[in-house]
């Protein structure tokens, strides 16, 4: 019918911004893609069904005819926007995955490098039961230091994550390798 595959879909309503947030960085800025109400809804369904499930949280119960996960996380910021739509459509809960200082109650934190210095993401110590399938969302893998960190806290709480879906990966940056062997279901590998 005539509808664009979701990668040219991705491509033609994110915008290249050469030297952001430093010179030498080509940003690719997304925020376009989530004002389209049609681009919105493509990129929130193609997330929602990931090609790719890590078969060990399909050995716990993929094939019950729901998504396939338990709960959907989100990573702040950005990845928040996608997160709370793709729970919705899939007809799960969503977790915030912040930055530190944030959450108000007991946590889980975990460090990871930025080129400059450190940062910390945190998750609510009682957000996962051990066993439970968690989708990992966020909306650009880049060097996959986020998602890793990400990764650790859902596997500290003993949660599962089925895989990682991101809207774009810079596959020059190796996030995917950095991450293996979580599956990164990417719309745009660029
Ligand atoms: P990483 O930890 O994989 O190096 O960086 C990923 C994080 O940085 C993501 O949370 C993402 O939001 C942000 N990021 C890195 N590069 C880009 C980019 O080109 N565009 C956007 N929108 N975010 C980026």
């Amino acid at each position: 019918d005539g509808e664009l595959p979701i990668d040219e879909l991705v491509a033609a309503f994110s915008v290249d911004v050469p030297d952001f947030p430093e010179p030498g960085v080509l940003f690719r800025d997304l925020t376009p893609v989530f004002a389209d109400p049609g681009a919105f809804r493509r990129v929130v369904d193609a997330l929602t069904e990931p090609a790719d499930v890590d078969p060990r949280a399909a050995a716990l119960g993929a094939a019950d005819g729901g998504p396939g996960f338990d709960v959907v996380a989100g990573v702040e910021a950005r990845g928040f926007l996608l997160a709370a739509a793709v729970a919705l459509d899939a007809g799960t809960g969503v977790l915030p995955v912040r930055k530190a200082g944030k959450l108000p109650r007991e946590v889980v934190a975990a460090e990871y490098a930025l080129e400059y210095g450190t940062a910390t993401l945190e998750l609510h110590t009682d957000s996962i039961r051990p066993g439970q399938r968690v989708l990992l969302v966020d909306d650009v893998l880049a060097t996959g230091g986020t998602l890793q960190a990400a990764i650790a806290l859902v596997e500290r709480l003993g949660g599962v994550v089925t895989a990682v879906a991101v809207v774009v990966e810079l596959m020059a940056l190796g996030g995917r390798e950095r991450i293996s062997p979580h599956p990164v279901h990417a719309l745009w590998r660029v």
